[in-house]
């Protein structure tokens, strides 16, 4: 890569991390103060008034919008009024940057949603520090919510996620009549193998075979979860059995012949069974039923020998 290929990947990279925001002001001078105050740190959008800037916020979902009171047209009070109603913008933080210095007027931005509210003519180290302060608490926020739905020892879906998942898939599939194919994996005689190398080695081995199902799992729609313990359950909408099976047997495949290295120990392979049950959902159906046969599939798959895909109409 030659040094402009370089500073554009590390730009890239440094963007992927920076949190962005919007800033809404009408006044050119200070607009640009705003931007040359926060671009070191964020990514900083600009808009000059309130009617783009709902645009705008809707379009980059930005991370925090700071945003001016008075300004031809739209007001920043009409502003966080309509954000507040849209559905994708509305837990967006706003701080107003305002030069309305009453506290009935703060009080009205406060009352509206905002999250701060910081005064003009501003200090450049205020804004930093109040920004600053609203952008760890989203941080936060959003760890706090990506944790719980995740399995965090294989970065997959949790069992909750899982179940949102299954019920908006459910009724998505009931609406077009379209074919929701479900698949349950489990790890065959794991017990054996963290008595054998230790559970240590078996969390290992849980993540190589998290990453080896999300490789097979070619469609943006498909969805892997942790189920429990040794089990993972992989819902792919719009996929009847033929399509399942294929998706189960090249899973099944992948982890035999995938050997597993342990601190450069000794390499290991382990096999997996698969259960998997196909339905067009009607709205009499049941979502229980579907994955308890899934589940029957697999106990089927474990009696007749494991290391294979066993369907529901095959039960
Ligand atoms: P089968 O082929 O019938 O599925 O046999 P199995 O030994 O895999 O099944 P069993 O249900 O008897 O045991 C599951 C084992 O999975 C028990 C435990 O040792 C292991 N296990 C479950 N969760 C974890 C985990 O989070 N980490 C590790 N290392 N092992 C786990
Ligand atoms: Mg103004
Ligand atoms: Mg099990
Ligand atoms: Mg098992």
């Amino acid at each position: 890569m030659d040094s402009t290929g370089q500073t554009a990947e590390f730009e890239r990279r440094e963007n992927i991390t920076k949190n962005s925001i919007l800033v809404v002001e009408d006044d050119k001078l200070i607009a640009l103060e705003l931007t040359n105050i926060l671009t070191p740190k964020y990514i900083v959008y600009l808009s000059r008034n309130g009617a783009d800037a709902i645009e705008l916020a809707k379009e980059l979902k930005p991370d925090i919008i700071l945003l001016d009171v008075v300004m031809p047209g739209m007001s920043g009070f009409d502003v966080i009024a309509t954000l507040k109603g849209i559905r994708e913008t509305s837990d967006i933080p706003i701080i107003f940057v305002t030069g309305l210095s009453n506290a009935k007027d703060e009080e009205k931005g406060l009352v509206l949603g905002a999250a701060d509210y910081i005064q003009k003519p501003f200090t450049p180290s205020i804004v930093k520090l109040r920004v600053r302060n609203q952008v760890k608490i989203i941080n936060q926020m959003r760890l706090i919510q990506h944790l719980s739905i995740t399995d965090t020892l294989t970065n997959t879906a949790n069992r909750r996620q899982f179940n949102t998942w299954l019920d908006q898939e459910w009724k998505r599939a009931v609406r077009h009549k379209s074919p929701l194919s479900l698949l349950m994996l489990d790890i065959d005689h794991f017990k054996v193998y963290n008595d054998n190398f230790g559970h240590l080695q078996g969390d290992t081995v849980l993540q190589v075979i998290a990453n080896t199902i999300k490789k097979e799992l070619k469609r943006p729609l498909d969805l892997v979860a942790r189920w429990g313990g040794e089990e993972f359950a992989i819902l792919l909408p719009d996929t009847h059995m033929a399509g399942a099976c294929k998706v189960a047997e090249d899973i099944r495949a992948s982890i035999e012949k995938h050997i597993i290295m342990f601190e450069e120990k000794t390499p290991t392979r382990v096999t997996a069974s698969i259960g998997i049950n196909c339905i067009v959902p009607e709205h009499h159906s049941f979502i229980e039923r579907f994955v308890s046969d899934a589940d029957k599939s697999l106990y089927r798959a474990k009696e007749t020998g494991r290391n294979r895909v066993v369907t529901s109409e095959a039960l």
